[in-house]
């Protein structure tokens, strides 16, 4: 299978935006192993503002786009010296693809990410893709990993979106303000019922947040490609996914 793996700032960075070290080690060695057991993997990672926000020791995430970029600068550095020491561990080599919306309307640069995305993959590494958020201003950014993963996914015809959050799924209600909450385990049809449960508050570090989540679902399901969002305090529910259990939220793919 060819999965595409997202992991938002909330499951990388514990909230002062520094790394979440056994988290991270965690996923790290179950993304290794699911590579050893013959997948394609390729990770979508968030964490570059957040953690530069805590390497700068800076209060809070900044507003203005000059700070977030610089933050973004120092975070991915930190980023990719982390994945590149915990996936070296386990003999696998990664890859840094930092892309912004723009390379994906130019057909020149789409055709390019793919082609060495492809490449890559023959290689045998494990690609980490970002925003390139030190030079993406607001009016070329995808803007958040969510829609980000969706299109590479797409671009690259994964077999498989997983969207690991700091939730357990999509909920009948916000499980944070409502008891009765339940988790929806499947949608088969992305309706007008299902975007409205999905608020738009994110964590204070990260930007996504569920309304990005269904979006990207859209993007993926009407392209093939089926989407689950679980929760990734523990990588190891990749397993489980991958075992066939039921986890999280499965968005399944439009049959035409
Ligand atoms: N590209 C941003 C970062 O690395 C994250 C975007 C998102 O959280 O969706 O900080």
């Amino acid at each position: 299978m060819r999965i595409v793996v997202k992991v938002g700032t909330s499951t990388l960075a514990h909230p002062n935006g520094l790394l979440n070290i056994r988290r991270v080690e965690e996923l790290c060695k179950v993304l290794s192993d699911l590579k050893n057991a013959g997948n394609d993997m390729i990770l979508v990672s968030s964490g570059a503002i957040g953690m530069g926000v805590g390497k700068l020791h800076l209060n809070s995430r900044p507003r203005d786009v000059a700070s977030k970029q610089a933050a973004a600068a120092v975070g991915q550095c930190e980023l990719m010296y982390t994945y590149d020491k915990l996936f070296s561990e386990y003999n696998h080599t990664v890859a840094q693809l930092l892309i912004t919306g723009s390379d994906f309307e130019s057909k020149d640069r789409y055709d390019n990410f793919i082609n060495t995305m492809n490449k890559l993959l023959e290689f045998s590494t494990l690609p980490i893709v970002n925003e390139n958020d030190t030079v993406a201003t607001e009016e070329i950014k995808v803007g958040d990993n969510d829609t980000l993963s969706a299109m590479v996914a797409v671009s690259i015809h994964a077999d498989l979106l997983i969207l690991l959050s700091d939730i357990d799924g999509l909920f009948t209600a916000d499980p944070h303000k409502d008891r009765d909450a339940t988790l929806i385990s499947v949608v088969s049809e992305i309706t007008d019922d299902i975007k409205k449960l999905a608020g738009d508050k994110g964590t204070t570090l990260g930007t996504g947040g569920m309304k990005t989540k269904i979006h990207a679902a859209e993007i993926s399901t009407a392209n093939g490609c089926d989407m689950i969002i679980a929760n990734g305090s523990d990588p190891k529910i990749l397993y489980d996914i991958l075992d066939g259990k039921s986890v999280g939220t499965r968005f399944l793919k439009k049959r035409v």
